[in-house]
């Protein structure tokens, strides 16, 4: 019998109590080892729009893509993994997809790119699955079928890699520990091929989570060969289990490649605006920044949070600077209206910033002093008068450029400064590359 391909999308396995779909895969991988079957892909984890109300920890989807010659045993077998592995009871709502001939239909490209940037009902997934007969199985209220589905047609434009280390079972729930000065030399030596490992501003680690999941550390960066060779520079003391490299979307922007629709503004949905700053930004208690741009006939009230550092940009906006913003829409609340919270701004043009000051005298160059309400100015050496104030142009402390989060506050789709200008390498998958291992 001839091999046949079978890509598997699966979502929602996990809960903020534990576990963590890129664990269940490697789980599922191990597994396939011991079966005749052909990776043909490094495991794809596609971060789809992180702008929805449920999902806390990045709205990931991951993907396999394999060929076998005994699908059905395949398909049993990854349903089993599901099924045990889900963390269903802590509000998992795990989906499975199948999608078994390598023939996509052009629905499943279209709710992909949709589930990029707005909310998907996982009734739009079940729709489709069921119209094109795809073999698909889900637990909970099944909201994993929006991603699962959505990872099928998942088409990469720009990627990156992560290699993600797990713990040996007996660790879960224990502290981790890692040495930082490791850390950063690995960092300074692989840039600009490895990203958001350390933050050296404010001596932190960043590429290790504090959570009961299985992960113990994640390097992420612009090729497999790379990301092996910074592993081995980090030498943690804890034995780990393993680790996979997955293809991936984070450090791409990919949810901010549409222009946002103004008249509906949706909540929920993702996207940019060009505009005019319209409102002098207010500073709130939180530290938060708040102002309006004027885009299309229309005012939108835009959001900075404290975390993001960007808010020393916002503030020094003035009204008239034109902008590009990027981020998502929050529902509106009691007390405010729908925002956008940003997750970048670039400056295109800044408006001159002026105040008025007294007159100078030419002569004596002094400033002269007012002779009271609208009684015009005088100099006090010289005498000489004038009816009216000056402007004097106030330099600007921010330029035309783009400012992007703190690396502290990036999200995994925030694009790092430095993959900005930056084509991304296609990396052909050798299966015989390491991308999976077991210490
Ligand atoms: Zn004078």
């Amino acid at each position: 019998m001839s091999k046949q391909i079978l890509h598997i999308g699966i979502d929602d396995t996990d809960s903020p109590k534990g576990m963590c779909t890129t664990f269940l895969v490697y789980k599922i991988i191990n597994r396939l080892k011991k079966e005749n079957v052909d990776f043909l892909d490094f495991p794809n984890l596609v971060r789809f729009n992180p702008n929805i109300p449920w999902k806390t920890r990045g709205n990931g989807a991951v993907s396999l893509k394999i060929s076998t010659n005994n699908p059905t045993k395949i398909k049993k077998l990854i349903k089993q993994y599901v099924t045990q592995y889900s963390d269903v009871k802590n509000g998992a709502n795990p989906g499975l997809v199948f999608c078994q001939d390598g023939n996509i239909p052009e629905e499943f490209f279209k709710l992909s790119s949709d589930a990029m940037w707005k909310l998907i009902h996982r009734n739009e997934a079940k729709k489709i699955l069921s119209k094109h007969n795809f073999d698909f199985f889900y637990l909970g209220n099944g909201q994993g079928l929006v991603g699962a589905t959505s990872i099928i047609g998942y088409d990469f434009e720009d990627q990156t890699y992560e290699l993600l280390s797990y713990r040996k079972t007996s660790h879960f729930g224990k502290k981790r520990s890692l040495d930082k000065h490791k850390v950063k030399q690995m960092q300074e030596k692989t840039y600009p091929n490895t990203f958001n490992s350390f933050d050296s501003k404010k001596n932190k680690l960043l590429l290790m989570p504090h959570g009961p999941d299985p992960v113990f550390f994640g390097i992420r960066g612009e090729d497999s060969q790379t990301l092996i060779s910074a592993s081995k520079m980090i030498q943690p003391k804890e034995k780990l289990d393993g680790y996979v490299i997955f293809k991936s979307n984070q450090g791409t922007n990919d949810h901010l490649k549409n222009e946002i629709d103004v008249n509906a503004f949706l909540p929920y949905t993702s996207g940019t605006l060009n505009g005019i700053v319209d409102s002098k930004p207010v500073i709130t208690k939180g530290g938060h920044v708040l102002f309006t741009i004027f885009t299309q006939s229309k005012k939108i009230p835009c959001a900075v949070y404290k975390p993001t550092k960007i808010t020393d940009v916002a503030k020094e906006l003035i009204v008239g600077d034109k902008i590009k913003v990027g981020g998502g829409i929050r529902k509106a609340t009691r007390t405010l209206p729908r925002i956008l919270n940003l997750e970048f701004i670039q400056i295109l043009k800044l408006e001159k910033k002026s105040k008025l000051v007294n007159p100078l005298c030419l002569k004596c160059k002094k400033r002269m002093k007012s002779k009271g309400k609208n009684q015009g100015f005088q100099c006090v050496r010289c005498k000489s008068t004038s009816s009216e104030k000056k402007s004097q142009l106030i330099p600007r402390y921010i330029k035309k450029q783009l400012y992007i989060p703190a690396v502290s506050a990036h999200r995994h789709l925030t694009k790092p400064t430095q993959r900005m200008n930056q084509k991304s390498k296609t990396e052909t998958f050798n299966p015989n590359s390491g991308w999976v291992y077991n210490f």
